[in-house]
């Protein structure tokens, strides 16, 4: 007997936003995460702070592997074969 599956999980995302239109320099607002003001926007145009969203997506997808790893499966996607 082994005991409970166990493993660590990583997750580094880094959004590209060079896009100018990632900044607004008229004002800045409160971010829709941490509510701190800045100049910064996301793709749909709310207020973000860039590090906050990589952050939110970073938790999301180290919890989806969590659940992986103590179930030790993995996604039926990544076993299958595609054919086209
Ligand atoms: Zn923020």
């Amino acid at each position: 007997m082994t005991g409970s599956p166990s493993g660590a999980v990583t997750i580094r995302v880094c959004l590209t936003w060079q896009d100018r239109g990632h900044w607004d320099a008229r004002a800045q607002r409160p971010c829709r995460i941490c509510r701190q003001p800045t100049n910064l926007r996301d793709t749909a145009g709310a207020a973000a702070h860039k590090r906050c969203i990589e952050d939110a997506i970073e938790a999301k997808v180290a919890e989806f592997a969590r659940r992986l790893i103590a179930a030790e499966t993995t996604p039926i996607h990544a076993t299958r074969e595609v054919s086209s």
